[in-house]
């Protein structure tokens, strides 16, 4: 039901050109604003500023579309797969059948053919009923897919993007347990041996990986150059040699799977190795840096969705014959997390955008995963108080929130190794 929708929505992108593009303004002016977006005082000029919020016709559709199989799909659901830390196989199907696990491929080979912009508000409106169905949806379309996309070659991506947006989950496997946020510093190593690679050691914190069967793996084939020996693999479930440990149990998003990886002198073809031997560590960090787009939208998505929750109870709840939301000091509370929540929004679209038009977004994409780390954390705190005792209690969903935002400002370079990029870019430009 939902797949062909997405499908119209795409063709119509396809057919009228009509995705998002700094140069191409006047047409979305003109042909692709419905009456709705009309409405809300859409710039005219072809030369003017495109605002940020103002989506697209088929943006538009396919944020609506999302929204509607998050909300019949998979949120009766969420409860209980976070209880019982484990994803519903049907809704990870579900994901595949309706276009939203290869959202930028193109059409040949089975992908939604949608652009960057699409992917952030697919992950933004999942999160908003579970983050842990957005993160594997954005490590699968943000890391996984763009590494085939725009580092394989011709034989590979044939060989192995129709499965990544059919029926087959992606993992991205860099961090190691002595090399996190010093990824560089990782240990397992690639020997070439005739028309194969061997590869030894491990990885830790792998997400997705319970449900995987493709994995893209960073490992050194030439420790002596140090980083630079750094070169990245594609390894098949299943290989001998390759096992997948039990999965962590953790404080929040229970339902993603997170284990580490084991490769013991497993032999994978050398048809296997993506891209130049050697140049590893800049696809991880060039994919890490777009990545980081789509977490910030992972947590402005689940800030959007718990303040939803939070502020519909201020207004059922009543104390001292009031509204909770009828006393200023709760006023005030909800409209500074309101702001926040919308000055998270407008990073994440820029940076986004900006990817989109092939501008600089490094600075802006670190700014927006900081800033959102942040927002979740303070959202999904005042949201929890502002239920008083059952914002405590696991009967509703805030508390739930609040454990899955955490992470935000742990995977996908922490929040000090964001402000770290931030400064540097800052030093370069000052200087
Ligand atoms: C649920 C989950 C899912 C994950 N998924 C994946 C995945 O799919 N693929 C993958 O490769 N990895 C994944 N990771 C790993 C994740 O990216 C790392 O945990 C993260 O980069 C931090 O590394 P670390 O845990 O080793 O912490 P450490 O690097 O040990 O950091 C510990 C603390 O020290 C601080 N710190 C470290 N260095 C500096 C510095 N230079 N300046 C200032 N502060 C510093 C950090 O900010 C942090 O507060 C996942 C992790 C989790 C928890």
């Amino acid at each position: 039901m939902y797949l062909n929708a997405l499908r119209r929505i795409v063709n119509f992108a396809v057919n009228k050109h009509a995705a998002f593009n700094p140069n191409n303004l006047k047409y979305l002016s003109t042909s692709c604003i419905n009456s709705q977006l009309a409405n809300q005082k859409y710039i005219e000029s072809s030369q003017a500023a495109h605002p940020l919020t103002i989506l697209s016709e088929e943006e538009n559709a396919f944020k609506d579309t999302v929204s509607r199989f998050a909300k019949d799909r998979i949120e009766p659901r969420v409860k209980a797969m976070d209880d019982k830390s484990e994803m519903d196989k049907d809704l990870v199907d579900e994901l595949f059948q309706n276009g939203l696990m290869g959202i930028e491929v193109d059409p040949k080979y089975n992908g939604t053919g949608a652009n960057f912009f699409t992917a952030v508000l697919v992950v933004e409106e999942l999160a908003k009923v579970d983050p842990s169905m957005s993160v594997m949806c954005d490590v699968h379309n943000t890391l996984v897919i763009p590494i085939f996309t725009k580092y394989a070659n011709e034989e590979q991506k044939a060989k192995y993007l129709p499965r990544l947006t059919t029926d087959t989950v992606g993992s991205f496997a860099l961090s190691e347990a002595e090399s996190g946020s010093d990824a560089f510093a990782l240990k397992t190593t690639a020997r070439k041996d005739g028309d194969h690679w061997i590869l030894n050691g491990s990885k830790s914190w792998i997400t997705n990986s319970e449900q995987s069967g493709i994995f893209i793996v960073f490992a050194n084939a030439d420790p002596s150059q140090g980083y630079r020996g750094i070169s990245c693999f594609v390894v098949e479930r299943g290989t001998p040699g390759f096992t997948i440990s039990r999965k962590e149990d953790k404080l929040g998003i229970r339902s993603s799977s997170t284990c580490p990886l084991v490769f013991e002198d497993c032999r994978i073809p050398a048809s296997n190795l993506i891209g130049t031997l050697g140049h590893g560590y800049k696809y991880s960090i060039g994919i890490l840096n777009e990545g980081r787009i789509g977490i910030a939208a992972q947590m402005l998505g689940l800030s959007e969705g718990c303040f939803d929750h939070a502020i519909r109870y201020t207004f059922e709840r009543k104390q001292f014959g009031k509204r909770l939301f009828d006393f200023q000091g709760m006023q005030h509370q909800i409209a500074a997390i309101s702001t926040q929540i919308e000055a998270l929004r407008l990073m994440v679209y820029n940076g986004a955008r900006l990817r989109d038009a092939k501008l600089p977004f490094i600075k802006e994409a670190a700014m927006a995963k900081y800033f959102a780390a942040e927002v979740a954390s303070n959202t999904t705190s005042k949201c929890v108080e502002w239920l008083g005792g059952v914002g405590f209690t696991r009967d509703y969903p805030v508390e739930k929130y609040y454990r899955d935002a955490k992470i935000g400002a742990i995977y996908e370079g922490t929040s000090n190794i964001q402000l770290n990029t931030i400064a540097k870019l800052l030093e370069k430009e000052y200087s």
